[in-house]
């Protein structure tokens, strides 16, 4: 039967706390800090307000300026009313691939750096190599803002930061940018049974949802759409009165990613 690697085991460790974003993270950065400082790291640790979750920022070899930071988040996007065929907080290995929620996005980055941290711990290091685990990245970036500050306090300046996030094993210099558009529509009421008295918002919505389709149809379609192109979608869709109404008002949010610089 084949072995698991340090980096496969180490990785079931981390799938199995569940650090859906909701969740305290405290139990899996408690499980790396004690790792990393036996490895002979230094480490400190900042806090969201209510001290229910945690970001570590741990550094193996001298303290002084530049080093690179492994950097990742320690939180993942929830898993109901997705259809697992297995459990998602359990590693599971079918046809040579690993299951398991976070595994790729960003738990498997993660695992490969503590599982190497003994070694790192050996080496005489004329640099800094530094760590660090946030929490909160889902949800809008949130943790890591904490990491951030404490890291200009305290004075420390790594030369750069490796993100281990999904990119098809592709060099990424740069990441997606983001914005969100949100449109409101004022429409006129009236009775359901008589819907062409009033001006439904919604379907005035839908009518313009579909400004720029075929553009974003063409750019779908690539297989590599070219850099900066924006691919809109819509994430959210508000109704402001009740079933039996014409919609007056109604909310549409729509973001879109630019496509980042890949090498
Ligand atoms: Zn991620």
């Amino acid at each position: 039967m084949e072995t698991a690697s340090p980096a496969t085991e180490m990785l079931g460790r981390l799938i199995a706390f569940d650090t859906v974003s909701r969740n305290s993270n405290l139990d899996l950065i408690a499980y790396a800090q004690e790792l990393l400082e036996k490895a002979g790291a230094t480490s400190r640790l900042t806090y969201d307000a209510d001290k229910r979750k945690a970001n570590l920022f741990a550094t193996i070899g001298p303290a002084r300026d530049g080093g690179y930071v492994l950097s990742g988040h320690s939180d993942v996007v929830p898993v109901e009313g997705q259809d697992w065929s297995s459990d998602p907080f359990k590693a599971d290995v079918r046809d040579s691939r690993l299951y398991g929620r976070g595994s790729a996005d960003m738990k498997g980055f993660i695992a490969v750096a503590l599982s190497l941290a003994p070694e790192f711990g050996r080496l005489e290091l004329k640099r800094p190599l530094h760590f660090a685990f946030s929490f909160d990245e889902e949800v809008g970036c949130l943790g890591v803002r904490r990491l951030l500050e404490d890291l200009k306090t305290a004075n420390i300046r790594p030369a750069l930061a490796i993100i281990g996030e999904p990119t098809e094993m592709r060099i990424v210099a740069a990441h997606k940018s983001g914005s969100v558009i949100e449109t409101m529509v004022r429409g006129r009421e009236g009775h359901s049974s008589a819907p062409l008295r009033g001006a439904s918002a919604v379907m005035i919505l839908i009518g313009l949802s579909r400004i720029g389709q075929p553009t974003q149809k063409l750019l779908r379609d690539l297989k590599r759409p070219p850099e900066g192109a924006n691919l809109l979608r819509i994430s959210m869709m508000r109704r402001w009165t009740s079933y039996s109404t014409v919609l007056r008002r109604t909310n549409l949010q729509q973001s879109s990613r630019k496509r980042s610089t890949a090498y």
